[in-house]
């Protein structure tokens, strides 16, 4: 983490004891018991050509599996979820409901007070089913080995999809714990205990699947090597760099990016030994920053104040999430531009300068006011860029881009032959977990076809 080692720990600064901080990164949303399951999957209309379906970028039949559960049939409904989502447990967890599924649900209508809990329920199935072995079978081996670079859920999805057709993968994971942002980055509150290692854990059972830890694409790797040894490529690199606010004092004690602190709150043990600021200020107007503020008011910060540089309505957050961050006492400040880090003679963060901002006929200008905000720590959350590293070698830098991004064609091929690429490192879509869980599970079926084409016209 960047250097926050000046401040003091959770445990003295905070008005909590371990038992509040526990509470406060319990379950966001609890689970329903199996009673609640049955009597909310009753309020499904099981409709035809379901809009919840089509709103689900994973394509899970929403309605059968609901069916499924009113049925009291929880594994057939777990592997209509799994059969499209091999990561439903955590998309159920992590999904932004709201704007997705639920939002399109037909009851989703102020007489009916809230749409059918599709994620609730979906967390329902894959949290109680109970398999003999793994619900999957792998196809009869076709010889072929594909390596995918990313062990996060684009990668761990594209895994298990080639192994159900038959494939061997090695996935190559820089970090020493696979799940990706999964694992290091979603909120600790959405994604509790150690969830994410078991979903992995579970995903793997399907076997032919190795994964290698500590194995960096552009450090130990390169893209020509593992080109030229297996038979496919996938990329799923996720956006493993943090952008920068181009200020002086980036580097000061104090300032640092909200993933990093994020991910160290992730994998902490003991949470009365991580770094709290009393008042801090994060910027940025995503689910990053939401999720940084409200851990942070979570942890017993005094002030937390999220500063952006529009108005509300043009927030990425959703409304829901900016919500969650107001009922945790986080102060939402808009139409602000951060100007100038203010430092004390030791060179940490004192607080921040802003200067106004307005929309002048849709061009973002000054006003000429300014306002200042102290703070103990700045946690900037304004976005996450490709990490170039990754692609340095000769061959990867022949790689098409979209702006910064992979560019990949409607079935997750590269500029590359054999080489493809899905989740937040290529352009298309959202950068949702659920997205990238079906990008993986596309780009699968995409090596398949192809490797199959190739053998046929051999
Ligand atoms: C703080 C935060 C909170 C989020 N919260 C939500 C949420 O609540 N809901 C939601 O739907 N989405 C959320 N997202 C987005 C979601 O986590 C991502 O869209 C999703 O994880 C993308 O999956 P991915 O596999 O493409 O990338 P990642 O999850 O980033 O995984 C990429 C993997 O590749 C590895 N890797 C990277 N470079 C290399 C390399 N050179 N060599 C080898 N391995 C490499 C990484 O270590 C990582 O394991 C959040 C994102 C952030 C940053
Ligand atoms: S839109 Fe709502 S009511 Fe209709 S099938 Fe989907 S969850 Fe059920």
């Amino acid at each position: 983490m960047s250097d926050l080692t000046h401040l003091p720990r959770v445990g003295e600064a905070s008005a909590l004891d371990a038992h509040g901080l526990a509470d406060n990164f319990n379950d966001l949303h609890p689970p329903l018991n199996a009673r609640q399951a049955m009597t909310e999957s009753q309020r499904c209309l099981y409709c035809y050509d379901a809009p919840c379906i089509e709103a689900c970028p994973s394509d899970i039949d929403i309605p059968r599996f609901i069916r499924q559960i009113s049925e009291h049939n929880t594994n057939g409904a777990a592997h209509t979820i799994l059969e499209q989502n091999i990561l439903g447990g955590s998309c159920a967890r992590v999904c932004p409901t709201e704007i997705l599924c639920e939002q399109r649900c037909v009851r989703n209508h102020e007489s009916e007070c809230q749409p059918v809990l599709i994620g609730l329920l979906q967390r329902y199935a894959t949290d109680h089913m109970r398999f003999d072995g793994h619900p999957f079978q792998r196809a009869a081996d076709s010889g072929r080995h594909i390596a995918v670079i990313g062990a996060g859920p684009a990668g761990l999805a594209c895994a298990h999809r080639l192994a159900m057709l038959g494939h061997r993968v090695t996935i190559f994971e820089a970090e020493a714990k696979p799940g990706g942002l999964n694992e290091y980055g979603i909120a600790r509150y959405k994604m509790t205990d150690d969830f994410a290692r078991r979903e992995v854990e579970f995903l793997l059972e399907i076997g032919g699947i190795e994964i290698r830890y500590g194995q960096r694409l552009g450090h130990e790797l390169h893209l020509g090597q593992l080109h030229a040894d297996y038979d496919s490529v996938f990329l799923g690199l996720g956006l493993g760099a943090s952008r920068q606010l181009g200020l002086t004092g980036e580097d000061a004690p104090g300032l640092a990016p909200a993933v990093d602190y994020i991910k160290t709150l992730r994998q902490a043990e003991d949470l009365t030994q991580l770094p709290l600021a009393r008042r801090c200020v994060v910027i940025g107007a995503g689910n990053t920053a939401i999720d940084m503020a409200t851990q942070m008011a979570r942890l017993g910060a005094e002030e937390v104040t999220l500063v952006y540089r529009r108005g509300i309505e043009a927030m990425s957050a959703t409304q829901h999430e900016q919500e969650i961050a107001k009922a945790n006492g986080v102060r939402l400040l808009t139409w602000a531009r951060p100007e100038e880090v203010l430092l004390d003679a030791s060179g940490r963060v004192t607080g921040i300068r802003f200067a106004k901002t307005q929309d002048e006929e849709g061009r973002l200008t000054d006003t000429g006011e300014h306002i200042k905000l102290a703070a103990d720590a700045i946690f900037k959350a304004i976005g996450q860029r490709f990490d170039d590293d990754s692609l340095s070698d000769a061959t990867a830098s022949e790689l098409a881009r979209d702006g910064e991004r992979i560019h990949v064609d409607e079935a997750f091929r590269t500029s590359l032959p054999r080489v493809y690429a899905g989740g937040d490192c290529v352009a298309p879509g959202q950068d949702l977990t659920v997205q990238a869980v079906q990008h993986g599970k596309l780009a699968a079926h995409a090596i398949h076809q192809d490797l199959l084409a190739k053998q046929e016209a051999a």
